[in-house]
């Protein structure tokens, strides 16, 4: 049986297991990431929405201050990995605009409003008039919106592939494998047994195996992270260069109870998301997912009929009880979690990656991640 032995071993490449690897690397511990399809996951279907503020729910204000922690690290974030890479990102500082079609939509947004001055973020309430002044495909039933121009875009595939790049660049070896097995030796997480038969020894194991995170085997029962996947479908449509700028900025709404929103990137791409089903490990793309999506973003904007249709897909959200990733050390020495970012994740990057490689340099978390302690859920304080 081969054997390799690094300092810290990542289970999982997707985003949140790339630049966490990444992070560390730069320093200056030996990493290895497997993962056999490294830089795919979610972020091949995530519509890249850095949204903190829109993305304010009830009851999460918490999980509110890690989100503006990464947004505001976005910039250097994405100057430094466009550096190292010499790739471009699809960065957009474009704002998002998010309306009500109805009476029952404009008071729900009026809620979010006062939610988001009560928690001291900026945003701006426009008439209808006022909404299709700035977004002229708007549907001319509009009602009123919010202006949150802090809110803005990546495209996560560019992300992923970056963050593979840097990865490569500053010396992580990608195992392209699956982890089958954690090594636990003497009530520590030594490494993993890879699905190739290959022992990928480590002095520190961080699992960031995104949804499948809570099914790798040899993790002890008490320590297991309590992530599900949460299904989103998303539809691509094209710009075609001569209806360009078709929208500037990120259109969202809630259409009859559904989330829906409208991201527009600089290629010509139209991202609409997403549909939020709980369905196992399910990813079909349905007819009605399509449909639903479809017909509430037309009821934005009616134009969008016109555009060529140019992909269809659906992913896994890793989502935990309290929809807060889990982060840091857990209750097994020598295992830390990367994990549970749910409907975040592409803007939780930076901040996690951070957070991780202090983690593992010093044994805990910094200040604004310590809230995300996997120890939060009283399963992980059980002896193990
Ligand atoms: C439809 C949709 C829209 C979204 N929109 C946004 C958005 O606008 N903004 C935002 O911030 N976030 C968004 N997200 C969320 C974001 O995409 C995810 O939170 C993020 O991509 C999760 O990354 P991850 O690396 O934790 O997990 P994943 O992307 O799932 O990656 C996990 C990786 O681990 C690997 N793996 C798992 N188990 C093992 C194992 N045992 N051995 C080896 N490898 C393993 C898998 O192969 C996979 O490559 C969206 C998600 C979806 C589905």
């Amino acid at each position: 049986m081969s054997s390799r032995t690094s300092d810290v071993l990542v289970v999982g490449g997707g985003i949140i297991g790339l630049v966490t690897a990444w992070r560390a690397a730069l320093r200056g511990f030996s990493v290895t990431v497997a993962d056999p399809e490294p830089g795919r996951g979610a972020a091949r279907v995530a519509a890249g929405m850095l949204a903190a503020v829109t993305e304010l729910h009830y009851g999460e204000q918490t999980l509110l201050g890690l989100n503006l922690a990464s947004a505001e690290r976005y910039p250097d974030f994405a100057a430094e990995l466009a550096d190292v890479t010499g790739q471009d990102l699809g960065y957009r500082r474009c704002g998002t605009l998010a309306v009500a079609l109805d009476a029952d939509d404009r008071a729900h947004l009026r809620d979010l409003h006062a939610l988001q001055r009560r928690s001291g973020l900026a945003s701006e309430w426009l008439s209808g008039r006022e909404c299709r002044r700035l977004e002229p495909m708007l549907a001319p039933g509009v009602r009123g919106g919010l202006r949150v121009d802090g809110d803005h875009q990546i495209d996560p595939r560019r992300l992923a592939r970056a963050l593979l790049t840097a990865c490569e660049r500053a010396g992580v070896v990608l195992h392209r494998s699956w982890a089958e097995r954690l090594d636990v030796v003497r009530d520590r997480a030594a490494g993993v047994t890879a699905a190739d038969g290959t022992a990928l020894a480590a002095g520190q194991v961080v699992l960031a195996g995104g949804s499948l995170s809570g099914r790798l085997a040899g993790v002890p029962e008490p320590v297991l992270p309590p992530v599900r996947p949460v299904k989103g479908q998303v539809v691509r449509l094209t710009v075609p260069e001569r209806y360009a700028p078709f929208l500037s900025r990120t259109v969202r709404a809630v259409v009859r109870g559904s989330h829906v929103y409208l991201v527009p990137r600089e290629n010509g791409e139209l991202v609409i998301g997403a549909t939020s089903e709980e369905l196992g490990w399910d990813t079909t793309v349905t007819a009605g997912g399509v449909y639903e999506l479809l017909r509430d973003a037309h009821e934005l904007v009616p134009g969008i009929t016109e555009l060529p249709l140019t992909e269809t897909l659906a992913g896994l959200r890793p989502c935990s009880p309290d929809n807060a990733p889990l982060l840091g050390p857990t209750g097994l020495d020598g295992l830390l979690l990367a994990t549970g970012h749910h409907r975040n994740g592409v803007l939780l990057t930076p901040v996690t990656g951070d957070a991780l490689a202090h983690a593992l340099a010093c044994g805990e978390l910094p200040d604004e991640a310590r809230p995300f302690t996997p120890l939060r859920f009283s399963r992980s304080e059980l002896p193990v």
